[in-house]
């Protein structure tokens, strides 16, 4: 079962939390025990699993990739994002997650987050769920 979750962003650069979104996917797919595939089908955008608790940590990893790539930096590309393009591959364009008795499993203080560099916009971030051997 595939979903495209529709996120708009609401700033140039942002760490989004869309574990609901992706639990409220796997919800509707029935499956109890597989795999969560979350994918970005963006260039400019990631995928990304870290803390969702102290919204500090969002803000350092942001803070940490914006003053060692910035967006003024010497870079061929000439629509002016190629930061962005950067980030996003740093980051990782998707992540798997596994799903345990139809529930998502992830650690106590992790959260599933769409890594904005290029915002604000809409973005489609993909849920596929793979039902695994049990
Ligand atoms: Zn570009």
């Amino acid at each position: 079962m595939l979903t495209t979750l529709t996120i708009e962003t609401r700033a140039r650069e942002e760490l989004l939390d869309i574990t609901a979104q992706v639990r409220e996917a796997v919800a509707r797919s029935g499956v109890r025990d597989g795999f969560a595939i979350v994918a970005s089908a963006h260039t400019t955008a990631g995928v990304t699993i870290n803390e969702n608790a102290d919204p500090d940590v969002a803000r350092d990893i942001l803070h940490w990739l914006r003053t060692r790539i910035p967006q003024s930096g010497e870079f061929a590309h000439g629509e002016g994002n190629s930061d962005a393009h950067l980030k996003t591959s740093l980051v990782g364009g998707s992540v798997v997650v596994i799903i345990d008795r139809a529930r998502l499993v992830l650690g106590t203080w992790q959260g599933i987050f769409l890594a904005e560099f290029d915002g604000p916009r809409s973005r489609s971030v993909l849920v596929k769920v793979v039902v695994g051997a049990g």
